[in-house]
């Protein structure tokens, strides 16, 4: 990770990051715009990436190695110069809890940072599972990027049923409705169809290169045509 220099100078405002965590199996543009979307829409300073080591909400067998997923998300993030990549959370022994990682950036960053974290309408409504969600609404405030398949009806009526202090903790942000989920590109491989413009070529070329997602060693496979 970069630039993790604490305090702002005397007289400036506080710092402004965003923390986006995902799985990122493999990272797509649906991330980078929901991440971009943020960073303009709140004036932040940069978004870190933070590829999850062991999710701690998706079953371990179906997730590709952490080492594959951070370079992916590295290539991904490099041509943005306020985009950077945390490997925290892949460094972590066990599962990878948001709480554990939050409280890390609180120290780094000091107390009078603003720290936002990035989810999707979809994720955010799982929060109040997550270990130690209270705690979290402490250290950080949330921006949940709409998403195409997630009404945002359901995403109000969510934050309807939380506490005052947690609702105050959650915006929502619209951003450019982009139907890309990792799960759509890795069926998309495994039956060889293409996932050319929903990645970035970087982790195109990766996923080609390593044989990701198709169990066939980065073969293309015989496509069958759509038939109607
Ligand atoms: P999977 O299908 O494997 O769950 P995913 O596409 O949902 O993958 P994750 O790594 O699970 O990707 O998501 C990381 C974060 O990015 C989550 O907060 C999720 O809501 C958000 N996100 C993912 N895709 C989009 C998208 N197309 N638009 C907005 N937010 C998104
Ligand atoms: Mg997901």
């Amino acid at each position: 990770m970069q630039n993790l220099n604490t305090n702002p100078g005397e007289g400036q405002s506080p710092r402004r990051i965003g923390f986006m965590g995902g799985t990122f199996d493999p990272i797509h543009h649906g991330h980078l715009v929901a991440a971009e979307s943020v960073y303009d829409g709140f004036n932040l300073e940069q978004v870190v990436f933070i590829p999850a080591g062991m999710p701690a909400h998706k079953s371990q067998s179906f997730v590709t190695p952490s080492h594959h997923r951070l370079n992916m998300t590295t290539l991904a993030v490099k041509s943005n110069p306020h985009f950077s990549v945390s490997t925290v959370e892949v460094k972590r022994e066990g599962p990878s809890y948001t709480i554990d990682t939050m409280r890390c950036f609180r120290a780094c960053y000091g107390p009078e940072a603003e720290l936002f974290f990035i989810t999707g309408v979809d994720a955010v409504m799982q929060i109040p599972e997550w270990k130690n969600a209270e705690g979290l609404f402490e250290i950080c405030r949330f921006i949940a990027a709409t998403r195409p398949g997630y009404p945002t009806e359901n995403f109000f009526r969510f934050r309807d049923r939380l506490s005052v202090r947690q609702r105050r903790g959650i915006r929502m942000l619209a951003i450019p409705a982009l139907s890309i989920s990792s799960s759509d590109l890795r069926e998309r491989v495994r039956r060889g169809r293409s996932i050319k413009y929903l990645v970035p070529e970087v982790v195109e070329q990766y996923i080609l290169e390593h044989g990701l997602y198709s169990g066939n060693g980065g073969r293309v496979r015989s496509r069958a045509p759509i038939t109607f």
